[in-house]
């Protein structure tokens, strides 16, 4: 199956009710580490996508990349702190990597998930084992760039199966980047909220796309 507007849309819309779901957990590791909002800042981001999403209902967008752009540009207007420009970048250099295709097939899905982690190293300058988000995404592109030749749930389930290893990588690392490097060595033993809600997303996109 490839992927269109409408299955993209459907996915975004799962990864939002994911992410609600996770709320309090999400919290319950950036107040260990950072300042406690990253549940609040990725709910509010990704109901803010579902909103935009209803607003244009029963019209979606008309290409794949126009429905990633939508959900970028509402992730930057309505997400503050760390992670809403970085997702949002993410979700940006995506949309420019998917172009006016009307349809995602596997080779340009792992093209656009390196795009996204360009994006956030761009944005972010963290490389990996700075125990960020980039600790779940370059383990997830180098499991789907592997998986490229499969359907696209394939690629999208090897993507989140790393993102998961990857995020729990984090537990041994001392932050480097964001709020939770002013915590230093009293930030191991901890688990990065950006790098779980990153495994989170994949996993719903997965999850949607069987
Ligand atoms: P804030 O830290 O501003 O409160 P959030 O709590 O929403 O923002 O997001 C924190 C997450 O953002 C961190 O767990 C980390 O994964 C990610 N992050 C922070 N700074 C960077 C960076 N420079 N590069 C990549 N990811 C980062
Ligand atoms: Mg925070
Ligand atoms: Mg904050």
């Amino acid at each position: 199956m490839a992927c269109t507007a409408e299955t993209l849309a459907a996915a975004l819309r799962a990864a939002a009710a994911v992410i609600a779901g996770h709320r309090g957990e999400l919290i319950d590791l950036d107040r260990a580490i950072g300042d406690a909002d990253h549940g609040e800042n990725m709910d509010r981001g990704f109901a803010a996508i579902v909103s935009a999403l209803d607003a244009l209902a029963p019209k979606t967008p008309e290409t794949p990349a126009a429905v990633m752009k939508l959900a970028a540009t509402t992730l930057i207007s309505k997400v503050g702190g760390a992670a809403g420009p970085l997702y949002g970048t993410a979700f940006l250099r995506a949309s420019v990597k998917l172009g006016d295709a009307a349809e995602v097939d596997g080779p340009l899905l792992v093209e656009a998930l390196r795009a996204a982690l360009e994006g956030v190293q761009a944005r972010g300058k963290a490389v990996g084992g700075d125990a960020t988000m980039v600790d779940a995404l370059i383990p997830a592109v180098s499991a789907a760039e592997e998986a490229a030749g499969s359907d696209i749930a394939a690629i999208l389930t090897a993507a989140a199966d790393a993102a998961d290893k990857g995020a729990e990588s984090t537990v041994d690392l001392v932050p480097r980047k964001g709020r939770a490097s002013y915590l230093g060595e009293r930030a191991k033993g901890h688990l990065d909220p950006g790098a779980r809600s990153t495994a989170l997303v994949l996993r719903a996109f997965a999850e949607a796309a069987r």
